[in-house]
């Protein structure tokens, strides 16, 4: 601003000093002129009146320096000359101011000689007989008088130059110092010029304006910080350099990670690859495996009016429906493949019947082993039915059941089988009531003490026990057979889980007692545990919660 003024008071200045000097110069032109031939006018009429009384004589008798004085005869002979010997000056015949005085008997002319910078001034006047007497006079011309005023006129120039500088700085402090102090918060309480005042009221209005966008900023995003922190999938934005821009809580917690090493989890190989195909444009998915967990992690990229702005990551964890997922597809296999050994020994004996293979008397032994096989597999479709019914979670009809009651049942209905391997079945049970599926409680009877008889020697005893402790009915049973290895204890409630194959088979197990027995305890609320000492015996112990009556 100070530039702009101090620019403009000086061309202002500079041009009222060019315009009014090129004024005096017009002005003193003029009066020179005037001047000048008013001067050689009045000494032409001198210099006539003596030429007409004294003739050359007068002439040279004259002794003028200021002027210079020419007499030319009528036919432009130049017959006395002041200054120069007239018989070497040539004939003025064709001189302007000659031909015009002798027409109008009187001439005034200026002639301008640039290499010496002069006027000079001509004044001629005819006389009675036709000849000319011319004044002359060479003074300096007015462009030279002002060339000579050069250095005053700089002076005055450099004068105007500090003065317009002082100006401009005191009109420029004088302009913006109120301007400076505006409050910009508060436009319209200011009092300064009236002429900023629509300026004022247009940033009174576009601080309203940007007040209610930046609140309605706010309010969304506290709307999105809401909706994201209550979501329990991670959602993360980065930019196109991969960095995070924003999180939300639950991306912190999936990948146990807190808000300072968030970008940490770029490091992952997969994440990273998954990152780099998605700046690129592409959407991509991953499954990844962090301990125990398993996270499936979708990433879109971001587009803002077709160009990528950055790429955002949905993450959640699927570890309960990829084990799922596994458990599904392992019990698909080996459901056909059990069902295929008794089918292939049932094929494989009808062959054998079929083409008269069989030695005659031995066909009994075959029918028999068609029948077992038969029986084994209808067994395992029962407790496959069985296990799929249990995971459909369908609501089950829960009635007052004693422990003891079915206990004793379930003793009544494998006591033959104890018997084939004189097993004594002891007992010491005590009412246990509580609420759940009779079915579900007979079954864990039943797998529980079929499995001790099965996994027994011969001529050994099993205990079975209810009983109420603690607030919660308890069962066990016991045996003292063959026990479970420490390292197949975790495993045992898996399904088609054996520890030893063949044995299993040659019992008529199907693997899936167990897992029955671990599904129906959880569906009636309780909780089963296991003590086994390989060769000595195991110890099954369930408990539920008692029936508050
Ligand atoms: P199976 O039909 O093979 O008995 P289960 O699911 O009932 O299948 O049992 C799984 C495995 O656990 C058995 O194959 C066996 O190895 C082991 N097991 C179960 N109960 C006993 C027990 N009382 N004593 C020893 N091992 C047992």
């Amino acid at each position: 601003m100070k530039k702009k003024l101090f620019k403009n008071i000086l061309l202002a200045m500079a041009g009222t000093l060019l315009f009014s000097l090129v004024l005096i110069i017009l002005v003193l032109n003029q009066n020179f002129a005037e001047i000048e031939t008013g001067r050689l006018s009045s000494q032409a009429s001198m210099v006539q009146a003596g030429i007409e009384t004294s003739g050359m004589n007068y002439l040279q008798k004259l002794d003028e320096k200021e002027f210079r004085i020419t007499w030319i005869a009528d036919d432009g002979t130049v017959l006395y000359d002041n200054t120069t010997d007239p018989k070497t000056m040539e004939n003025h015949g064709n001189r302007e101011e000659f031909i015009e005085a002798r027409i109008n008997g009187e001439a005034s002319i200026r002639r301008y000689s640039s290499t010496i910078a002069k006027d000079t001034y001509y004044y001629a006047k005819r006389l009675d007989d036709n000849s000319v007497i011319r004044l002359s006079q060479t003074n300096d011309s007015v462009f030279a008088l002002t060339l000579r005023l050069a250095t005053p006129i700089l002076w005055i120039f450099i004068l105007a130059a500090i003065v317009s500088a002082i100006v401009a700085n005191r009109l420029a402090s004088h302009i913006a110092d109120p301007i400076n102090r505006i409050d910009l918060d508060h436009p319209l309480a200011n009092n300064s010029y009236e002429e900023i005042r629509p300026l004022l009221t247009r940033i009174h209005n576009q601080n309203q304006q940007i007040d209610r966008q930046i609140e309605e900023l706010h309010r969304k995003k506290k709307e999105f910080l809401t909706i994201t922190d209550n979501v329990s999938e991670a959602l993360i934005l980065l930019n196109t350099e991969g960095k995070t821009v924003f999180f939300n809580r639950a991306a912190l917690t999936l990948f146990h990670t807190d808000e300072k090493q968030i970008d940490s989890i770029m490091e992952m190989e997969q994440i990273r690859q998954l990152v780099n195909t998605v700046l690129m444009g592409k959407d991509s998915e991953a499954v990844i495996t962090m301990e125990d967990e398993t996270i499936r992690v979708i990433g879109r990229p971001i587009f803002s009016r077709k160009v990528l702005t950055g790429a955002s990551l949905l993450a959640y964890d699927i570890t309960e429906t990829y084990s799922l997922e596994l458990q599904r597809r392992e019990f698909s296999a080996n459901v056909s493949h059990e069902l295929k050994t008794p089918l292939q020994a049932i094929m494989g004996s009808t062959e054998l019947l079929r083409n008269g293979l069989v030695k005659k008397g031995d066909e009994s032994t075959f029918y028999q082993r068609i029948h077992d096989e038969s029986a084994r597999m209808l067994t395992l479709i029962d407790d496959i039915i069985r296990l799929s019914q249990l995971d459909e979670d369908a609501p089950v009809e829960e009635t007052k059941v004693d422990l003891s009651d079915l206990a004793s049942e379930t003793m009544e209905a494998l006591s033959s089988a104890a018997f084939r391997k004189n097993i004594k079945l002891e007992s010491d049970l005590h009412t246990a009531i509580i609420k759940a599926n009779s079915r579900m409680i007979y079954e864990i009877f039943y797998n529980l003490i079929d499995n001790a008889i099965r996994y027994s020697k011969n001529d050994t005893s099993i205990l079975i026990r209810t009983w109420v402790e603690k607030d919660q009915a308890w069962l066990s049973v016991q045996d003292h057979g063959c026990g479970i290895p420490k390292e197949s204890q975790a495993r045992i409630f898996e399904r088609f889980y054996r520890v030893d194959k063949s044995h299993s088979r040659a019992t008529g197990g199907t693997g899936l007692g167990l897992s029955i027995v671990k599904h129906s305890v959880a569906r009636c609320h309780g909780n089963i545990t296991l003590s086994s000492r390989l060769n000595e015996g195991s110890t099954f112990t369930v408990n539920f919660p008692l029936l508050n009556r």
